[in-house]
This record gives structure tokens, C-alpha cells and sequence, in this order.
């Protein structure tokens, strides 16, 4: 039976009702704003803009929003999760290495550190920052234009030696476009020719204006090499964090995105997951993007199996069916009927975009699983 109309479903995904009819068109269903759709369909559509259906009734649907569903007082405060971005050699991997080996507890472990795509840091003060550890501006932005957001805060490294150059400039159009705070670390002020105010000045010229010159972007004076500031970075990172009071709801069905994926030797498909929200666990059945499966085991970013992972937590996750791609969407749902049946439209609509693009969609999708 017709449970709903278009502009129904599109309100209560809180949706464009010319996106709901293009999603229906690529489904082969002709239907204007006004017309009713079936339960089935509707569920299709709702899967394809990653919220949620439920059938209340014979004749009516419940569309569970991602994200929306958790009430104010079940949110509690999360690790902010950080990508650094910045011009080539100016010191992005050195200073999330140097960053990394600031965690505590990796420390008190043993300090084996796997590289997975993501890691946690614990401060001393306790605090908690998760960085995305595949620094670049490919990354942030197939993430964006794949729909996902993963990052809340950039830091910008800035070598003070060189100054702002062609890359710097480009992450900063990538993180104002993605409206995400940006830290400025001003990287290399140990090289005798380091020259932070100039940074400061030529940072002017791309409307950021740092802290001394009376703005509110936060720059700190760091040392990849000698470790110099960086402790102040980490406390600029939690301040901003608490700015943008950054919260989630640990008890629910895990949500999140694909951060990386691979086919491992031995292992499968194994995925690192930057979870959003609610907590996943092993056993859980859950869709990646068009693959799914069910969590066989979950090793964190020190190496170590754990039974869950929580709000701002990276996991790498066993169990896949097939290889998901970076940015993909991450879900926990209640039965393997329904992974089959939201992956196997998802599969189908790929293999539909890919024919009706031509070797263009082809090409597209071979970079993305570069
Ligand atoms: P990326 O391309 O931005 O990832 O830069 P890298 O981290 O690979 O660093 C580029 C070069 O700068 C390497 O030779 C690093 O050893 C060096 N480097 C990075 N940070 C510092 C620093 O704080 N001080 C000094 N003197 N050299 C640094
Ligand atoms: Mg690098």
C-alpha cells in the first residue's frame, strides 16, 4: 500500500523534495512532489540519505534522522577530531608523529603504535584528541565530497621559515568551505631563520587573524623536532573543542564514518572506523557503504583487541563482506536481512551510476580507491 507521500518523506528527512524525486528517478520510479510511495520504496529512498525508516503502521513510516533521534540528555561531551592540513615538508607528518607520542596511555602500554588511518590521544589533564593521521588535502576533501564530515577542527601547519605557500593557502579555502575552526601551528621555531611573525602577518592576508593582532584564530609557536609548544597546541585543541561543545550519545547503535580500508592478508577486508556516535561492538551487523558485515573483532589504534568503541574513538573493525571506500558512511543495524537489503541497492545503484557515467565513473572510482 501507499504509505506516503514525496513531500511527507522529504519533510521528515528533512530533505529537498527535488533531491527525494532525483533518488526515486535513478530507482526507475517517476513520481511528482504530491504523489504517494510505498513503504518499500520509501525505505530505499531513506537508506540512500543514510537516515532511518521504521513502519509504525500498515499505512505509516517513522524516518529516524541520523543523529537526530538522541535527546539533549543523553549527549555527553566527546574528543574533538582533528585533521592536519597544510603545504608539502612543512612538518604535517612529523608533527602528528610528535603529537601521537604525547599519549599517556600507549605509554603506560608499552608504546607498540599501529598506524590505522586515526589515533587517540590521552593528555596528562586527562583530555582526549583523536587525529585523523592521513594528513593531506586529498583526504579532507574526498571525505566533503563524499558527504562526510568528519573533522572538527584543523590544525594548519605553517613552517616559520617559509611562510604561507600555494598548499597553505588551498587548506585554508578547504577548511572555510567546511566552515571548521582553524589552529594555526607554527611549525619549525627552531631553525634558527624560523620568522613567526611573519607568519602572522601573511596570515592576515587570508582573513585569519591571529589572537596577538586582536582576531580569534589561535596560533602556537611549535617544534615538531624539539617538541617546543606542544602541549600548548593540545590545550588550543580542547579550548576550541569546548567552544563548539562537542557532544554525543554513547548509548545508541554505533554510527559512523570509514576512515580507510583495505583488503589484509590473512585478516579480510578490515576497516578503520572514526565511530560518531553510540558504541560499537563486537557481534554487532552493521553496513559500510555498499559492504557489510558483522564486527569478528575490533583492535584499536595501540594495537589491542576491545570489545567496543565509543563517540570519537577510531577502531579498526574485522568482519567485512567486501572492501568499503574512505568516506563511506558507517551504521550499525538490527538484522543481517536488512545489511543485505540496503547494501544490494547500494550495489546496484553503483553499478548504475557507473554504466550511465562511462569510463568517467570508472575512472572516479579507481581514485577513490587509491
Ligand atoms: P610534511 O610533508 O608536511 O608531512 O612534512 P614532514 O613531516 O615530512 O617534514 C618535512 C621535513 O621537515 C622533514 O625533513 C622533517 O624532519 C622536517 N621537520 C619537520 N618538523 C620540523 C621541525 O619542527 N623542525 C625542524 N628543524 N625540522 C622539521
Ligand atoms: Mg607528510
Amino acid at each position: 500500500p501507499e504509505v506516503i507521500t514525496v513531500q511527507e518523506l522529504a519533510n521528515r528527512m528533512a530533505e529537498r523534495g527535488a533531491d527525494v524525486i532525483k533518488s526515486l528517478m535513478r530507482m526507475g520510479v517517476m513520481a511528482t512532489i504530491n504523489q504517494t510511495i510505498d513503504a518499500d520504496t520509501a525505505e530505499l529512498v531513506v537508506a540512500e540519505f543514510g537516515h532511518r525508516m521504521r513502519r509504525v503502521s500498515e499505512s505509516d513510516v517513522e524516518v529516524g534522522l541520523k543523529g537526530d533521534q538522541d535527546i539533549d540528555e543523553d549527549l555527553i561531551a566527546r574528543a574533538p577530531v582533528v585533521t592536519v592540513m597544510g603545504h608539502v615538508d612543512h612538518g604535517k607528518t612529523s608533527l602528528l608523529d610528535a603529537l601521537r607520542s604525547t599519549d599517556v596511555a600507549s605509554r603506560e602500554a608499552g608504546g607498540i603504535t599501529q598506524h590505522i588511518g586515526a589515533y587517540q590521544v590521552q593528555l596528562g589533564s586527562g583530555g582526549k584528541i583523536t587525529f585523523i593521521d592521513t594528513p593531506g588535502h586529498a583526504a579532507f576533501t574526498e571525505m566533503r565530497a563524499r558527504g562526510a564530515n568528519v573533522t572538527d577542527v584543523v590544525v594548519l601547519v605553517v613552517a616559520a621559515d617559509d611562510g604561507i605557500m600555494p598548499q597553505t593557502i588551498e587548506a585554508i579555502h578547504h577548511a572555510k568551505a567546511a566552515q571548521v575552526p582553524i589552529i594555526v601551528a607554527i611549525n619549525k621555531c627552531d631553525l634558527p631563520d624560523a620568522n613567526p611573525d611573519r607568519v602572522r602577518q601573511e596570515l592576515l592576508q587570508h582573513e585569519l587573524v591571529v589572537e596577538e593582532m586582536g582576531g580569534d584564530v589561535l596560533a602556537v609557536e611549535v617544534s615538531a623536532k624539539t617538541r617546543q609548544g606542544l602541549d600548548k597546541i593540545e590545550e588550543a585543541i580542547l579550548l576550541q573543542a569546548e567552544i563548539l561543545e562537542l557532544r554525543a550519545n554513547p548509548n545508541r547503535a554505533a554510527e559512523g564514518v570509514v576512515i580507510e580500508a583495505k583488503l589484509e592478508r590473512g585478516r579480510g577486508s578490515v576497516a578503520t572506523v572514526l565511530v560518531q556516535r553510540g558504541t560499537l561492538r563486537v557481534g554487532d551487523i552493521f553496513v559500510a557503504g555498499a559492504e557489510w558485515g558483522r564486527v569478528r573483532a575490533l583492535v584499536n589504534d595501540r594495537g589491542a583487541s576491545t570489545d567496543t568503541a565509543g563517540p570519537a574513538e577510531p577502531i579498526e573493525v574485522l568482519g567485512l563482506n567486501g572492501t568499503p571506500m574512505a568516506g563511506d558512511e558507517f551504521a550499525v543495524v538490527e538484522t543481517e536481512a536488512r545489511a543485505r537489503e540496503i547494501t544490494e541497492f547500494r550495489q546496484r545503484k553503483k553499478r548504475e551510476a557507473v554504466a550511465a557515467a562511462g569510463s568517467r565513473g570508472t575512472l572516479e572510482q579507481m581514485f577513490t580507491r587509491i
